[in-house]
């Protein structure tokens, strides 16, 4: 039976809510915001720890970042994990997904023998999903994304469930593979705190591009083809917080009353109806254009403007 040595890869992200974009560099502004570990690599952390108990072996950490990421990555050792590593270097900064993949690929070439690697599916600062399978391809070894169980099936294999919109399917790959863990797939597991000392004070190991023996011209910026050529911040919404006094019955009417002279606010062209069945056009094709369909609605005046007389 499998012995295994499994890595993860976990990123440590701004709190989606406090991060800011820095107007000039064009990338986010870290120090305006508290961090948090991306909260599908808990995930990933969690399946890992989950074969170790089984199956035993080693679970290691791996990230690519500023050194204040080193904190995290105690909390992960904190919940189980063996060792940690750190790759962090300027020449690391302004790296895209290829030149991000690139890194870590590296990272675990240098790690030594592994079998299995778990990422989460997405970060949820970048969100693009495309690091893992940059990493398998940089590795040359199996991918198997969207994967909500995983087990090892026989020696040099594992079995995974793979999401799918309406079901899973089951697929088989060789080790070593990487896998990408679809977000809530388990619960993560609390802090050990017989662990925290010892998480506290072990080394984790930090890797610098020299290190890695890394080719400058395949990591950071000038690894990186794609530019951000602008963002913007979506504009922040003022919330009215206005409470609706009043017995429910009263409560409602007065919410369908606000919920109608924001709703007369849209102009009609822009009103799409929507089915329950998900279709935006209930009857197909010859269904009746939106504005036929609000006046033609029993009750719909409730919705689009002032409740019928008769109270209903
Ligand atoms: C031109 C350009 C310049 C950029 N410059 C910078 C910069 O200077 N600094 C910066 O922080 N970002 C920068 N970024 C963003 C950076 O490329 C992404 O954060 C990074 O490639 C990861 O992509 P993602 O967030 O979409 O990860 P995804 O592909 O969505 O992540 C999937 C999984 O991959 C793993 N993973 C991803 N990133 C890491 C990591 N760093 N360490 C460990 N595991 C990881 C995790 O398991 C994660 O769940 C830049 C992007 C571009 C396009």
């Amino acid at each position: 039976m499998i012995v295994p040595s499994i890595t993860v890869c976990m990123k440590v992200v701004p709190r989606p809510e406090e991060v800011r974009i820095d107007p000039e560099a064009l990338t986010l502004d870290r120090n305006s915001a508290r961090s948090l570990i991306n909260p599908p690599d808990m995930n990933a952390l969690e399946l890992a720890l989950q074969l170790k108990d089984r199956y035993g072996g080693t679970v290691r950490l791996l990230a690519m970042g500023p050194p204040m990421f080193d904190s995290y990555l105690r909390i992960a050792l904190a919940m189980g994990a063996d060792e940690a590593y750190l790759l962090s270097d300027r020449a690391f900064g302004g790296a895209d997904t290829l030149a991000t993949s690139h890194a870590l690929a590296l990272g675990i070439h240098k790690i030594g023998p592994c079998d299995l690697v778990i990422c989460g599916e997405e970060s949820s600062d970048g969100a693009t999903g495309q690091v893992p399978g940059g990493v398998a391809e940089w590795l040359n070894v199996a991918q198997v994304t969207n994967a909500a169980q995983v087990d090892f099936a026989g020696d040099r294999q594992l079995r995974a469930h793979r999401e799918l919109r309406g079901g899973y399917e089951v697929v088989v790959a060789s080790l070593p593979a990487i896998v990408s863990m679809v977000s809530n797939s388990n619960a993560p597991r609390f802090m050990d705190m017989s662990r925290r000392e010892w998480a506290e004070n072990t080394p984790i190991t930090v890797w610098d591009a020299e290190d890695l023996g890394a080719d400058f011209e395949l990591i950071g910026a000038a690894g990186s083809p794609t530019v951000v050529s602008g963002v913007r911040e979506a504009e922040q919404r003022e919330r009215r917080r206005e409470r609706i006094e009043g017995t429910p019955e009263e409560q409602a009417h007065t919410l369908a009353e606000k919920l109608g002279l924001i709703l007369e606010a849209v102009p009609a062209s822009e009103r799409t109806p929507v089915s329950l069945n998900g279709a935006s056009h209930p009857g197909g094709d010859d269904a009746p254009e939106p504005e036929a369909l609000s006046a033609a609605a029993p009750g719909a005046r409730s919705l689009w403007g002032k409740p019928p007389s008769n109270g209903a």
